[in-house]
């Protein structure tokens, strides 16, 4: 057999991926975990200036990375979802969508303080956004015929739990994750086509370290509650993913996959 016409090694060797949110965070180390374990993917994301830094990166740190592309997209608009879905008609569909998006706005409050401005555009990207990444992935899928699929939708944490320090629009979009996933998971089970959510602890990327910044007392506040005394890592987010894409989780259906490092367990005090 002539070499380029052997399969690719790797856990999601053959699987044609999109990955929203693919310029930062859980998104970018997922990129480059699936890119490693021989999947192709399409690095979707709102920012291009973000995606063009995140596409160099991934190709200096897998130099023989199956195909890597990028699209602008926000995920609130269902014309961007569905384009970027429809661009990979060409290679036969997808077989993994990972709808990671999601943003935690700096004026999120609590009920009296969050603006209905702020409500609306959190709803919008991380709900609407896991929804339009949902469809467009099984009208894929179907499409394509595929005879097996894996959707992974980001939740949090704190769809389980009450956050102590308010963010009621984040919390409110993240429970709406969970429960949409685990309906979805149900519904299109019988084509196999499996839906898992992730529920990451807090960690540090971006998205929470800009919103804490220097603030101590907020920082305590949290990083009392912490079996492990660290914020999780992004990475640590990756490898659940691969495992979720992968046909080792065949039989995992409509999880709540917590990776938190036993946060969600834990009764802590601050002496
Ligand atoms: P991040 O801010 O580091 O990265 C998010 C990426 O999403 C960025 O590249 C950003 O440009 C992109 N993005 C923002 N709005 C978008 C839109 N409308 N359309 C497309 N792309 C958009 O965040 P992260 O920490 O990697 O978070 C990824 C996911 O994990 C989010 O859904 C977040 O809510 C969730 N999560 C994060 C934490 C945490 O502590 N960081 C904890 C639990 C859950």
């Amino acid at each position: 057999m002539a070499a380029e016409s052997q399969p690719r090694a790797g856990r999601l060797a053959g699987k044609n991926a999109i990955i929203t949110g693919a310029a930062g965070g859980i998104g970018l180390e997922t990129t480059i975990l699936f890119a490693k374990e021989g999947a192709s993917v399409l690095m979707a994301d709102i920012s291009e200036a973000a995606l063009a830094k995140a596409l160099a990166k991934v190709k200096e740190l897998v130099p023989n990375a199956p195909r890597l592309s990028t699209i602008k997209c926000d995920v609130s608009k269902e014309s961007d979802v569905a384009a970027a879905v429809e661009s990979q008609d060409q290679y036969g569909g997808i077989d993994v969508m990972f709808n990671n998006a999601g943003i935690m706005h700096g004026q999120d409050d609590d009920a009296i303080h969050t603006s209905e401005q702020v409500w609306d555009l959190t709803q919008n990207i991380n709900v609407k956004g896991v929804w339009y990444g949902s469809k467009h992935a099984v009208l894929s899928m179907r499409r394509h015929q595929k005879k097996a699929g894996s959707i992974i939708n980001t939740a949090s944490f704190v769809a389980l739990m009450g956050a102590a320090t308010p963010q009621l629009a984040y919390t409110a979009s993240k429970g709406a994750v969970l429960a949409m996933t685990r309906e979805l998971a149900i519904v299109h089970a019988r084509e196999n086509i499996r839906f898992n959510s992730l529920c990451p602890g807090p960690l540090n990327t971006p998205l929470l370290q800009d919103w804490l910044g220097d603030d101590v007392q907020k920082r305590y506040r949290r990083e009392v509650h912490f079996p492990s005394g660290r914020f999780g890592e992004a990475i640590e987010q990756a490898h659940a993913v691969v495992f979720l894409a992968s046909d080792e989780s065949s039989f995992v259906n409509a999880t709540e996959f917590l990776v938190d490092g036993g946060l969600s367990k834990a009764y802590v005090t601050s002496e």
